[in-house]
């Protein structure tokens, strides 16, 4: 995290930021706070603090006679807080459809704690064996749980810290309703204020009116946390954990959360504060635009169809992906399964991942990326089980990468292999292989494929008919030139221009001293990419481009007039890209891609590029 004014103590006053007079209350001074950009956008408010004090627990032990009544106070306390949450859920209806399906399965989650659950159950216990308090047992369970969530060996971290955040939040709740203590209320909340508080907890994000709030800002929490998510979902400009901002906000300071930052400013200076008005114009402009996108089908202005995928590194970014109106998953890095780990992810567990991202996407495809280990992509795992030796290869992009260690260690492809299959009942599915550069490759994996679907039939697995396409990434010269070769081999094509620049330039695509030299609008990688654009083309095979070449609407007229329809992206880019493609006609883009290919020099492909008349209307 990185701080540009980080406090030393609490500071009860504002000290001075970076010598700047704010002007948001009479001669008040400017503060800096720099935080974690959750959720994007730009707010300019009257900074609003709550606060909430722990629920105080006074009574602690009980007499054996009371067990009974206890647990009836137990009991009370879980009806009301059953009856609030009810209540919530109920509020939701009110919220875009975005953020209900995001806090609705937590609030379930809330709910279904206070049924017959373990906490529900170990409270009890605690009641009639240890003579604790309904409050003081309800803390205890909630402290063992959250520990023992803690303790289990997961890779997923930061979802373990938001299940054991789960579990002790609803034992606030219980001990608030047992204590008859009030919770924090948001109804004295200004219209257009800036919520300013040390932590917000989902719940009370989810009582939030993102219609009356301009944006919120906390000294703590996470990106990962499910607050996080929920004012991304809400679509509310935030930022937290910047440390310090709740204790040096005083009454009618003016705040500037800026959350495509991470910075939140009190009392900007009039310069500031005159650049944050022009970014909250600009912002609400996009939004509008492309919310309106998100539903709007990808089509040019001559009724041609694009397909828009979204490329996912982490299953975090489903939400993401469903918002920016992808219409499917077009490269699945599966990389982050065999990240941060000391040993392999079994098949189980694989087919688990995969199969909740199938069924995340509701019957639109994922094309899913066997491993791609090798280059700059460092996998502990895989030298831990002694599959890759410790010390990198001299040369790891030109070494035992993609396909090739996964045919070099077929055990590992085949488990892949056989947890895709078995998850792809769930939906649309494709495989792709990386790192392809003879046809010899995809036959030998074709081979180890059907042995696979055949040992997963004599185990009495259901497997999808057709059976999953089994496509390769064009990535490296050597494939691009045997495209047509190629072709008669693979399923599909997915053009990988990150590497295909890397491999045809001889430009490290990581190495910041030759960064100028990496260039994917180099004639010789459009050439290349032309090449085995017209292979798949002439074979009538699906062919797509994955590469951040994509995310560039600048480029997409190029794209479509190479004779592409098909491209995959981070999610964020989905709208921009949609825009573009909206706003163009396939004859014009022919005409421009044949006047792009004939030049040799990148300087000038790059001014006919930026020279494209990309009209703004959608
Ligand atoms: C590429 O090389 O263009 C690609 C999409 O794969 P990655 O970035 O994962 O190497
Ligand atoms: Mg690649």
């Amino acid at each position: 995290m990185n701080r540009t004014d980080p406090p030393d103590g609490p500071p009860r006053r504002p000290r001075a930021g970076r010598g700047a007079r704010g002007d948001g209350g009479a001669g008040r001074t400017e503060r800096v706070f720099a935080g974690i950009a959750v959720s994007a956008g730009v707010a300019i408010g009257t900074g609003f603090g709550t606060t909430e004090p722990e629920a105080e627990i006074t009574r602690s032990k009980i007499h054996a006679t009371d067990i009974e009544a206890e647990g009836a106070r137990l009991d009370e306390a879980i009806a009301i807080s059953r009856k609030q949450l009810t209540k919530l859920r109920a509020r939701l209806a009110a919220l875009p459809e975005d953020s209900q399906a995001e806090i609705a399965p937590l609030i379930d989650a809330y709910l279904m704690m206070l049924g017959p659950s373990r906490l529900i159950r170990g409270a009890r216990r605690r009641i009639a064996e240890t003579l604790f308090s309904a409050e003081r047992a309800v803390v205890e369970e909630c402290e063992a749980i959250a520990a023992a969530i803690l303790a289990i060996a997961d890779d997923d971290e930061a979802g373990q810290v938001r299940r054991a955040e789960e579990v002790r939040e609803i034992g606030r709740r219980l001990v608030r309703n047992l204590t008859r203590q009030p919770f924090r209320s948001f109804a004295g909340l200004p219209e257009g204020a800036v919520l300013v508080a040390e932590s917000l907890r989902p719940a009370d994000a989810a009582l939030l009116d993102p219609a009356r709030l301009a944006g919120v800002a906390t000294d703590e929490g996470g990106a990962d946390g499910h607050t996080a998510i929920m004012l991304r979902a809400l679509g509310v400009p935030a930022v937290l954990g910047a440390a310090g901002l709740s204790a040096a906000l005083l009454p009618g300071d003016l705040a500037v959360v800026d959350g495509s930052a991470g910075e939140v400013v009190l009392n900007p200076s009039p310069d500031r504060l005159a650049a944050a008005r022009r970014a909250v114009t600009a912002f609400a402009r996009e939004r509008q635009k492309f919310a309106r996108l998100r539903r709007l089908p990808s089509v040019t202005l001559d009724g041609e169809s694009v397909e828009l995928h979204a490329n996912l590194e982490i299953p975090a970014e489903l939400p993401l992906i469903a918002q920016s109106g992808a219409t499917g998953i077009g490269l699945l890095r599966s990389e982050f399964l065999f990240m941060n780990r000391e040993s392999l992810p079994d098949e189980d567990a694989q087919t688990e991942t995969y199969r909740s991202v199938i069924e995340a996407m509701g019957g639109d495809p994922v094309t899913i990326r066997v491993l791609d280990w090798g280059g700059e992509k460092d996998i502990e795992a895989l030298a831990g089980a002694g599959i890759v030796p410790e010390a990198a290869d001299t040369n790891p992009a030109l070494g035992l990468r993609g396909i090739r260690l996964l045919l070099r260690r077929p055990e590992l492809l085949e488990t892949q292999l056989a947890a895709i299959l078995r998850a792809a009942g769930a939906g649309p599915t494709r495989v792709l292989l990386p790192m392809v550069t003879t046809v010899g490759e995809v036959r030998r994996t074709r081979e180890i494929y059907e042995r696979v679907v055949r040992r997963l039939r004599r185990r009495g697995e259901r497997l999808p008919d057709p059976l999953p396409p089994l496509g390769i990434m064009i990535e490296t010269p050597g494939a691009a030139l045997s495209a047509d070769a190629l072709a008669l081999e693979a399923d599909f094509f997915a053009i990988g221009t990150n590497d295909l620049a890397m491999y045809t330039l001889a430009v490290d695509r990581g190495e910041s001293d030759v960064a100028e030299l990496y260039d994917p609008l180099h004639p010789a990688v459009l050439r290349l990419m032309q090449f085995a654009t017209e292979a798949a083309l002439r074979m009538r095979m699906p062919v797509s481009v994955c590469g951040e070449l994509a995310a560039n609407p600048r480029l997409t007229p190029l794209l479509l007039g190479l004779g592409l329809r098909s491209f995959s992206m981070n999610a964020s880019a989905v709208p921009r890209v949609k825009q573009a493609v909206r706003t163009v006609e396939i004859d014009d883009c022919a005409r421009f891609a044949r006047r792009v290919m004939e030049q040799a020099d990148p300087a000038r492909i790059r001014e006919l590029v930026l020279g494209f008349p990309l009209a703004t209307t959608t």
